[in-house]
């Protein structure tokens, strides 16, 4: 036997359990060659990768060679390449280089957040950065989960817990029964999770009244009042008022310090959705929109969008955290006792938990993903996260500019965050439905051509081309390649013979 060869394995286990700078050699070249996102934004069709994954459940496994093999030339080859500056499609992004490295860390050495160990600290001053970067008060209580989903269910379960507690009842202890009629209002542009939310808090889909939003997207404030009122009058009761701090159609902000206002008047808790715009907060330009925001009860913010972390980083805050600590509490079992040691630090960190509580969210066992979010504050500070939303903004206002200016364009909603909704109209084209297929039809060619990929919305009843500039890795040549390309595309299916 040569001394090169591998050590034989002492025990029957399969899995690797070493090796893992090979393992990340094998890949990495591939990482790296897939985030320069040179390949046409379409990567390979299904039809090429799947027959090389699809099969039954192998009873005997290949080995980790062959596993990397696949990761490489299959999976990273194959990737969904939304990192690419040109990607405005969607509102998550791809990670980048260290947060996304924090998150592999994160995965062997802090398993299990509720520990001790650095990266339970770390979670624990991470919600502090994020609260102070979104100027609310030391005293909300934040929460990382695992999206925005999770975070608006966090804050409205809070919420329900607030509702019942006015009654005299603990809804989380005695069940939603005990409550007569509970509702929810919310404008017609608040993200859908807000339904499923009421309905997994057995408040029902149903029983969230959306309030309509006239041509300039506000909503009809004096039909929240009377829809409140009405319904407090008829015994029913108020959960909460919903505000969107960023919707993901136009990337509208409700009017947030109107809205609570006429939550507070009536003892009512007050959210906000801000998963995606609530980092808004930080440009100056409109910092206004969400009034005075140390006032609201609870806030949803995503990680895993503006600030792109890892895929899997949401956040929820909570003003009342012993309000939270009910609504959310877990009882624990014999085999989750601890008994502290006594003295400043634990003989074991297996002795003792670390700080943060299960009573906050929903996980039970977690990983701790506020590491990404720490190591993104601590590599580019306030100020850097600040760049970039301004970067942002400035996008949208840029293809805003384009679209004002540009005979073939017209801008169908001015953009407040960094969303952008604008179409192709040539020049006297009046029937709607041959406008919207064109634009159809143009925002598919687009993406093929993989330049830019933007994503589309429905604006006034019109299709709308919407970018939504949130990309670590796009700026304002990407925006401007995005217009070039539309008038591209359009001007080329015009002249081609498409009348309308
Ligand atoms: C993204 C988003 C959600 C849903 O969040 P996930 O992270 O996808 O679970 C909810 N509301 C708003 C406003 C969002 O932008």
């Amino acid at each position: 036997m040569s001394t090169t060869e591998p050590m034989p394995p002492t025990h029957t286990e399969a899995a690797r359990t070493d090796g893992l700078t090979e393992a990340l050699e094998r890949v990495l070249p591939g990482l790296e060659s897939f985030l320069r996102f040179e390949q046409n934004s379409g990567a390979a069709r299904r039809s090429v990768w799947l027959p090389q994954i699809e099969e039954p459940l192998p009873a005997e496994g290949v080995g980790a060679d062959e596993v990397l093999r696949l990761l490489d030339e299959v999976v990273i080859a194959n990737g969904l390449p939304i990192g690419h500056p040109g990607f405005t499609g969607w509102v998550t992004v791809a990670p980048t280089t260290i947060t996304a490295t924090a998150a592999l860390v994160g995965a062997f050495t802090a398993p299990q957040r509720w520990w001790v160990h650095p990266a339970n600290s770390i979670e624990d001053l991470a919600t502090r950065w994020l609260r102070d970067l979104l100027t609310l008060p030391p005293n909300f209580q934040g929460v990382f989960v695992s999206g925005g989903a999770v975070a608006n269910l966090v804050g409205l379960a809070a919420a329900r817990q607030h509702a019942g507690e006015r009654l005299g009842i603990d809804i989380s202890r005695d069940g939603i029964g005990a409550v007569p009629s509970p509702r929810i209002y919310a404008t017609t542009q608040v993200h859908d999770v807000i339904g499923r939310a009421a309905g997994i808090l057995g408040i029902g889909r149903d029983n969230v009244h959306y309030v309509d939003v006239d041509d300039a997207r506000r909503p009809n404030l004096d039909a929240l009042r009377q829809a409140i009122d009405e319904d407090i009058a008829a015994g029913r009761t108020p959960v909460a008022v919903v505000a969107s701090a960023g919707d993901v159609n136009t990337g509208l902000v409700d009017p947030i310090d109107e809205m609570r206002t006429i939550a507070h008047d009536r003892g009512i808790w007050f959210h906000a959705d801000g998963a995606y715009g609530a980092l808004g907060i930080l440009d100056e330009r409109v910092r206004h929109l969400y009034g005075d925001f140390a006032q609201i009860d609870s806030l949803a913010v995503d990680p895993h969008k503006w600030l792109a972390t890892p895929v899997g980083t949401g956040a929820a805050f909570v003003r009342d955290a012993d309000i939270l600590g009910r609504a959310l509490t877990v009882h624990r079992g014999d085999y989750a006792q601890f008994q502290p040691t006594t003295g400043p630090d634990p003989g074991s960190p297996f002795d003792e938990l670390g700080v943060g509580s299960p009573d906050f969210g929903v996980d039970f066992s977690t990983p701790s993903r506020g590491l990404a979010v720490w190591a993104l504050l601590k590599e580019v500070g306030a100020s850097g996260i600040r760049a970039r939303i301004g970067k942002d903004l400035d996008c949208a206002r840029r293809v805003a500019d384009h679209a004002r200016r540009e005979p073939d364009l017209e801008l169908l909603a001015e953009p407040v965050l960094s969303i952008c909704c604008f179409r192709f109209r040539p020049d006297g084209w009046a029937d709607d439905a041959a406008i919207d297929a064109l634009n159809d039809d143009i925002v598919h060619a687009v993406r093929a051509r993989g330049r830019a990929i933007p994503s589309t919305t429905r604006v006034r009843g019109h299709n709308a081309i919407r970018p939504c500039f949130i990309n670590p890795r796009g700026g304002l040549i990407d925006a401007d390649a995005l217009v070039d390309e539309v008038l591209t595309v359009g001007r080329a299916l015009v002249r081609d013979g498409r009348t309308g």
